[in-house]
């Protein structure tokens, strides 16, 4: 169907189909035509490509992915959308949708048996209450993919690409370094969606690592460590590290000296090498 993005043409649509937006499931559509052909194209929507897309809304990127890749697999977890899509999508013979919530996909499974032979590229605009697990489900289960576009909250933008050893870093941003190199694409203005979110937007693409990073002795200790680094913000590396690992912080001390670290650095100043020199002298003095 042409015209989607027009917001007169949604909004004939929705009201036809009876459609009320679900706040719940982070329904804000995308109005703004010049969106989804980017998304689409910075996304690697194009032939020799499969592309899974999470959560179609009434179909406006999936339209766009589909004139362009090979073939979408579009997961959409509100099945009161399907008729909404059935119209929209008419015509489109590379398309197929499956109704059920992302988190329960077996995404191995879908690519093996959807896309033999294609390159495969994820994109989405993410429903926002559900952005970092989505995106570390993705990057944790390492599907062979090429790369993960979407578009999420702008503050979670900046703390997703933000380069590590910077304050903007978080927990989340050494977990999506450690699977891939993030990009922060281009900024979304909250008014380019129905109904109007009170945050603006931004595009990242997640390019996924052939390899991760070497060197990690234990990698379940590594993000357990991460994730204790960040438990407290304000504080020390030292401090925030002993209490979220529950280490005394003379043992902590130690590792951090052996890292070649320096005692009162703070955790967001950490690049991913010293992550992991700091992980294996954590593990060995715990362990
Ligand atoms: N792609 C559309 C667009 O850009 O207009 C819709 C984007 S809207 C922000 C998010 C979509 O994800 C909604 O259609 C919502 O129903 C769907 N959704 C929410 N939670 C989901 C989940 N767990 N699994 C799959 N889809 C989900």
């Amino acid at each position: 169907m042409d015209g989607l993005s027009n917001i007169g043409v949604i909004k004939d649509i929705l009201t036809r189909h009876g459609f009320t937006f679900s706040k719940t499931l982070g329904q804000n559509f995308l109005v703004n035509p010049s969106v989804c052909p980017r998304i689409a194209e910075m996304g690697n929507a194009r032939s020799g490509f499969g592309v899974i897309e999470i959560g179609t809304g009434i179909g406006v990127l999936t339209k766009e992915l589909a004139e362009r890749a090979d073939k979408v697999v579009a997961v959409e977890i509100d099945g009161r959308l399907l008729p909404v899509l059935a119209e929209t999508l008419a015509g489109y013979d590379n398309i197929k949708i499956v109704n059920d919530d992302v988190m329960n996909v077996d995404l191995h499974r879908l690519i093996a048996e959807e896309f033999a032979g294609l390159e495969v590229a994820v994109c989405a605009n993410l429903p926002y209450y559900i952005t970092s697990p989505i995106i570390m489900m993705l990057l944790e289960q390492r599907l062979p993919v090429k790369t993960v576009t979407v578009m999420v909250q702008k503050e979670a933008g900046v703390r997703l690409c933000a380069p590590l050893g910077t304050r903007d870093a978080g927990a989340v941003t050494v977990a999506v370094n450690y699977y891939s190199e993030p990009e922060l694409l281009f900024n979304v203005s909250r008014g380019s969606f129905m109904p109007s979110p009170n945050v603006d937007s931004c595009v990242v693409r997640f390019n996924i690592r052939d390899r991760t990073p070497e060197g990690v002795e234990d990698e379940k200790f590594f993000f357990r460590t991460v994730k204790a680094a960040f438990s407290q913000r304000r504080k020390t590396l030292c401090n925030s590290a002993a209490s979220g690992l529950g280490m005394p912080k003379d043992r902590v001390l130690e590792a951090i000296r052996a890292a070649g670290l320096a005692e009162n650095i703070r955790p967001e100043q950490l690049t991913m090498e010293q992550f992991i020199s700091l992980a294996n002298e954590l593990g060995r003095l715990s362990g």
